[in-house]
């Protein structure tokens, strides 16, 4: 559709980024964009609109940027899952292993509760990893899942096939 030609047109990318070998999508060249960026703001909100979502979760640090205008689009609430050690008050932690070694995230234990159904929102799914520790982050803070949206899929990683046990069922839409 003209939408994905768009936002896709809008990412860059950058040949050995973090490290060698890979080819990493920067999406600053979208956000610097403001039709893109409220395009996929709209998208992302539909989202949430259709799966009933009572909460954004966005993702440190990309998909705070992405979630938190589409929770004020949506009209829900936004909470940030952020990398361990930074949230002040109580937290739930989630640790996660990476390709080499482990990582871990937490969010404040009280803004969700058994109400709460949560969209999560993050720029790109790579292996599928911090996704999935969000997802556990969420169900044992007591909340339900109403899905995970995320603008950029990286196919060939296979984070959708690693994602379909701990999805239960609820949908991943990547645009
Ligand atoms: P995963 O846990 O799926 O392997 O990695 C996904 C996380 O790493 C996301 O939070 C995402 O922001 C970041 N990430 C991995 N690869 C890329 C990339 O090529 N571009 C961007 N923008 N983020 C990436």
């Amino acid at each position: 559709t003209d939408v994905k030609e768009l936002l896709l047109s809008r990412i860059r990318d950058v040949a050995d980024y973090p490290e060698p070998g890979v080819m990493f999508k920067d999406i600053t060249p979208l956000l610097a964009d403001p039709a893109a960026f409220t395009a996929l703001t709209d998208a992302l909100a539909e989202i949430a609109a259709n799966t009933g979502a009572t909460k954004i979760v966005g993702l440190e640090a990309r998909g705070f940027i992405l979630g938190a205008p589409v929770a004020v689009r949506a009209g829900i609430g936004f909470i940030p899952v952020r990398k361990a050690g930074k949230l002040p008050g109580a937290t739930l932690s989630q640790a996660y292993d990476l390709e080499y070694g482990s990582a871990e995230i937490e969010v404040h234990a009280e803004d969700l509760s058994g109400q709460d159904r949560v969209l999560v929102v993050d720029d790109v799914l790579a292996t599928g990893g911090t996704v999935e520790a969000s997802l556990q982050l969420i169900r044992r803070a007591g909340a339900e899942v109403a899905g995970v949206a995320i603008l950029m899929e990286l196919g060939f990683l296979r984070g959708r096939e690693r994602l379909e046990p701990a999805l239960a069922g609820a949908p991943l839409e990547t645009l």
